[in-house]
């Protein structure tokens, strides 16, 4: 499927969704606001942008969002979750809040204590080539571990997992919608979820 053809999702109940419907605008893709389930059925990929992932939880319990978007990961559409999208998807954050608890990992949230809130590199991303990867991480989570069916697809130079992938389940612990580098938006329009 070609991008120009392609319908991609934005979960919007919170969040910076705006900016990663921008950069699929720019890649030709049709890119659209979500806030009820009515609106996933038509849809050939989500992404869940960052935001607060507590509050995520919330209203998609509000809004009968969590099962629906629970199906639409289990039908094999890409799903992309950036930041609080990322902890959104995983199975498991050591905390009680809502969660879809599709992505085998074990997430940490505000893994990268206060002084060090937010903070920018240039990432090595072997999916996406070169050059590095400009990675902002804003109060971002970290993924203590994976399952063995999830990919690693990017470390810090300690070994920290900040990006990895399960099948249709793309997460990274930073931002790419605050680039101007469309690369992981063209990933995830281009190979998520295709087998
Ligand atoms: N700290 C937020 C959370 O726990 C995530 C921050 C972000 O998405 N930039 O959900």
């Amino acid at each position: 499927m070609k991008p120009e053809t392609m319908k991609i999702g934005v979960l919007a109940l919170q969040g910076a969704f705006i900016e990663h419907i921008k950069l699929l605008q720019d890649l030709g893709v049709a890119a659209v606001e979500i806030r009820k389930p009515t609106e996933l059925a038509d849809l050939d990929g989500l992404i869940i942008p960052g935001g607060e992932s507590t509050t995520f939880g919330k209203l998609a319990v509000t809004f009968g969002m969590i099962e629906p978007l629970r199906a639409l990961c289990a039908a094999g559409k890409p799903v992309w979750g950036t930041c609080a999208g990322m902890i959104f998807l995983a199975k498991e954050i050591g905390r009680a809040q809502p969660l879809l608890g599709v992505l085998d990992a074990k997430v940490k949230r505000n893994a990268f204590g206060r002084q060090v809130d937010s903070f920018e590199i240039d990432l090595m991303v072997p999916v996406l080539g070169a050059p590095p990867f400009h990675a902002i991480f804003i109060r971002a989570p970290l993924i203590e571990s994976v399952g063995a069916d999830v990919q690693v697809l990017a470390r810090l130079d300690d070994g920290t997992i900040v990006a990895a992938q399960q099948a249709n389940i793309l997460v990274t612990a930073f931002h790419p919608e605050l680039t101007r580098d469309s690369r992981f938006h063209r990933y995830f329009v281009e190979h998520v979820g295709k087998k």
